[in-house]
């Protein structure tokens, strides 16, 4: 018997899930994750807390999530409380429950493309129609285009990446707020990379005042470094928070998740320490492949799309044979590369030179 033979439904039938190759190379630089560990003095208080939390293990967790949620409201700023903020496994799990509460059947969601895969792959699972819209040449949004998008599909759901991935593109607020004003429905920006972008850039949470349906998501797995705990969050009107307490799983965060992320937050300025390193390092890649005379987006991320090549596949084969993994996506012809340590750019950068 294979997958075909079962009864699934119709509309996953053919479907593919999200594959991002996990292998176990050298140098790893395909899943924008922060190359750098947890300090000795982390793994300590994360080992003393979980070993605290692990005597309380018969017990369900905080279903709210409630200490941790003023937390992660605390390290926003802009005003926040725990009721406009709202955590869940991973910020792909955040927006599992966004399109359950503001999607599904005979409802649509909208995302410019190239963009972030899982937002079309999640709107699949939780059977809301996709509408894929375009981003410009520099893959950038165009306000005036956007708005037109919106009034011909009427959306339920807009989805906004920025920093985009895998362009690494930031938006302009004034964009999302003329999107925002257009949308019919609620409007998503999926700010997992903010911690990333060049300093000056305004985050869509000064947008949150005043836009009642926007909601603005974030992770801990990039910036902060904790790509294993899985942690997404959200802040948005507490209006929205009770729309998604509707469909969460009850106890969906484990006390070991809580608990993790509460001391994570604790050692926030040691874990985003590592930013500026990274951005330093995103800058010189981005001008080292201009200097190869090749293509690269404006990256406001931990990674860099760059190309052009005839056959990206070729490219991407051989430098996996040679130790080095990074992500074949994008447009045709283009390959993204995440930050890594200076070690491991400066293996992709003496491999590349090889190949090309
Ligand atoms: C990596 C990434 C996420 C993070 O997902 P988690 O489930 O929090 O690990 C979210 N959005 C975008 C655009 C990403 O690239």
């Amino acid at each position: 018997m294979n997958l075909d033979d079962l009864p699934i439904r119709d509309d996953l039938r053919g479907l593919s899930p999200y594959g991002a190759p996990q292998i176990d190379v050298p140098v790893r630089l395909n899943t924008n994750e922060n190359p750098y560990g947890p300090s000795a003095s982390l793994v300590t208080d994360l080992a003393e807390a979980v070993r605290h939390g692990a005597a309380e293990l018969n017990r369900y967790p905080d279903r709210d999530a409630l200490a941790l949620r003023a937390d992660l409201a605390d390290y926003l700023g802009h005003g926040l409380t725990a009721e406009r903020v709202w955590a869940a496994n991973g910020s792909n799990e955040v927006i599992q429950q966004i399109l359950q509460a503001f999607g599904g059947p005979g409802r649509c969601a909208m995302g410019f493309e190239p963009s972030y895969s899982m937002h079309s792959i999640i709107a699949g699972g939780t059977s809301t129609e996709w509408i894929p819209a375009l981003r410009e040449e520099d893959f950038g949004i165009d306000p005036d285009k956007a708005v037109a998008a919106i009034a011909e599909h009427r959306p339920d759901v807009v989805f906004l990446t920025s920093p985009n991935n895998p362009t690494g593109t930031a938006l302009d607020p004034a964009v999302i707020a003329r999107i925002a004003e257009a949308a019919p429905g609620m409007v998503v920006v999926d700010e997992a990379y903010f911690e990333f972008a060049r300093t000056g850039t305004p985050s869509a949470l000064t947008l949150l005042p005043g836009n009642p349906r926007l909601i603005v998501t974030r992770t801990m797995s990039k910036a902060f470094a904790m790509a294993g705990t899985r942690l997404g969050y959200l802040a948005a009107h507490p209006a929205v928070v009770e729309a998604l307490l509707l469909v969460r799983l009850p106890y969906h965060l484990s006390t070991l998740t809580q608990t993790a992320a509460r001391v994570a937050l604790t050692h926030r300025e040691e874990l985003l320490g590592t930013v500026d390193m990274l951005r330093d390092e995103r800058d010189a890649t981005v001008a080292w492949l201009r200097d190869l005379g090749l293509k690269v987006a404006d990256s406001d991320a931990n990674f860099v799309l760059f190309g052009t090549f005839a056959d990206r596949h070729a490219v991407w084969a051989e430098l996996l044979e040679r130790g080095v993994l990074i992500r074949e996506v994008g447009p045709p012809g283009w390959l993204r590369v995440s930050i890594g340590t200076a070690e491991e750019m400066a293996a992709f950068r003496a491999v590349l030179e090889g190949i090309l």
